[in-house]
């Protein structure tokens, strides 16, 4: 990797009230997606105080999977499928939204009285063309059921896909890989060349990526076909994640993602008309937001 050919990525800083700070990485101007990446949001580390919590009221998708992965704190999902599953740090939630899903995350009853720190990630992986229109799906994947591979003073969790020879059970639908990393003071790692995109972001400590400071908070894409070596010199958390291209564009309109922007304009109508079915135990919703 050279400065030429590595592009660096700084989010943007969304406040969504309550002093609820998002960071978001994707897209953005120097990287629409990489590999089926397509939405990178960095949420926290937010302290809430006992008495409140996140509440991002029923919503739809189409199109993508969402995946959610927490370094702090807790999160409640419910689905118009019925689920209900509280996501806590080191497990991975992935709904495949496909043809339409609505989902709500809350902060859960207890955590709410308590208050708590929450940190973590959200990310939006778009479907390939065959699959958008799948049938919706959620899954959880505990902790304990991913596997962990520990080098040199960094531990990996790879927490969708393949790499380092590890396997995730998280069912996929194209080549891809999202490993969590937590390093020691001087921690270090080679991340091999097996997807053609690629890209490492730090979570709360600086890094090194190939020779080349990568401050925290920052994202940083890797060059197609070379190895990479990651030095976390005083140590903290990242996550590499990228795949194989994606299949062509993707139009992405609120909570929608679709090769078709007809098929955008459909999602819309249907949630204006609230045609996406209800999430049990709710009756809050996000209304469609003008154009
Ligand atoms: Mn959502």
């Amino acid at each position: 990797m050279s400065r030429s050919d590595s592009r660096f990525i700084e989010g943007r800083v969304h406040d969504l009230g309550d002093g609820f700070v998002v960071r978001r990485l994707l897209p953005h101007i120097e990287a629409r997606h990489i590999g089926p990446f397509v939405f990178f949001d960095h949420m926290g580390p937010v302290t809430m105080a006992p008495g409140t919590g996140m509440d991002v009221r029923p919503h739809p998708h189409i199109g993508l999977a969402t995946v959610t992965y927490l370094f702090e704190g807790a999160i409640r999902h419910r689905d118009s499928l019925g689920s209900v599953q509280d996501i806590r740090p080191g497990d991975v939630n992935w709904m495949t939204a496909g043809r339409g899903i609505v989902h709500s995350e809350r902060t859960p009853d207890a955590e709410r009285a308590s208050g708590q720190k929450l940190h973590g990630i959200q990310i939006w992986v778009a479907l390939p063309r065959s699959a958008e229109e799948v049938a919706p799906e959620f899954h959880h994947h505990p902790v304990a059921s991913l596997p962990t591979i520990e080098r040199d003073g960094v531990r990996l969790r790879l927490v969708v896909g393949d790499a380092l020879g590890l396997h995730a059970p998280v069912r996929i639908f194209a080549p891809m890989f999202y490993l969590a990393a937590e390093f020691s003071a001087g921690g270090r790692f080679v991340l091999p060349a097996e997807y053609a995109e690629r890209a490492v972001y730090a979570v709360d400590a600086d890094l090194v990526v190939d020779g080349e400071p990568l401050a925290a908070l920052r994202m940083a894409t890797l060059a197609t076909g070379s190895d990479v070596a990651i030095v976390a010199p005083d140590g903290g958390h990242a996550v590499l994640f990228g795949g194989a291209p994606l299949d062509g564009e993707r139009h992405l309109n609120w909570n929608f993602v679709s090769s078709s922007r007809e098929r955008i304009e459909q999602a819309r109508q249907d949630w204006a008309a609230q045609r996406f079915g209800q999430v049990p135990g709710e009756t809050e919703f996000i209304s469609l937001p003008a154009k």
